[in-house]
């Protein structure tokens, strides 16, 4: 089983919870371009106050922007053997700058939208998070279906994708996910 992996699915669905778990149990280094981004913000760096505004709309920073970002992320050495993406790419000219061979494989974690919507509210008001308010879930979303579900036939078409079902408790659907990448 190849290390090189991209973690998809909308908002919501527990990649962030899974990438940690899987990225550990795998020895690779956990990529959130999400968790990056709010840590530039959190540190006042250029890059967090270019990001800032744009994140806390819902929409998406620019394809540019990522690419550098992550490119960068990628060259460091723990990367070498392998990592675990999560939240990028989100684009297809995110996509299509990363290139597939980097990749050994795409799980997708499906949620539907109702469950999605249900669990980022929650979330909101347990952690106070500020891009959590109900437009901006709504918004978040949106962005989703329009500039990043396209990834899942991108990925189906290069026969990379392993789809799992995302509702269930955490080590369920970890166990899912390590099937899903035996197979
Ligand atoms: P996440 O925690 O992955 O949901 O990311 C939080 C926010 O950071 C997103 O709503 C975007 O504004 C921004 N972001 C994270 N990753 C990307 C990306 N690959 N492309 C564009 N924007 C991103």
């Amino acid at each position: 089983m190849g290390r090189r992996l991209l973690l998809l699915g909308p908002p919501g669905a527990g990649k962030g919870t899974q990438a940690t778990l899987l990225a550990g149990a795998l020895g690779v280094p956990h990529v959130s371009t999400g968790d990056m981004l709010r840590a530039a913000v959190a540190a006042g760096s250029d890059l967090g106050r270019q990001v800032e505004a744009v994140m806390a709309s819902g929409e998406l920073v620019s394809d540019e922007l990522m690419i550098q970002v992550v490119e960068d992320r990628l060259a460091q050495g723990d990367a070498v053997c392998g990592y675990l993406l999560d939240g990028f790419p989100r684009t297809l000219a995110q996509a299509e700058a990363l290139g597939s061979d980097v990749l050994d494989a795409v799980v997708l974690i499906d949620v539907d939208d109702d469950e999605i919507v249900a669990r980022l509210l929650h979330r909101a008001t347990e952690e106070g998070r500020a891009d959590d308010t109900e437009d901006v879930i709504r918004r978040r979303l949106e962005v989703y279906r329009e500039q990043t579900e396209p990834l899942v036939g991108h990925y189906r078409d290069r026969a990379m994708l392993r789809t799992v079902d995302g509702v269930g408790g955490v080590d369920e659907i970890l166990a899912r996910i390590v099937v899903a990448l035996a197979r």
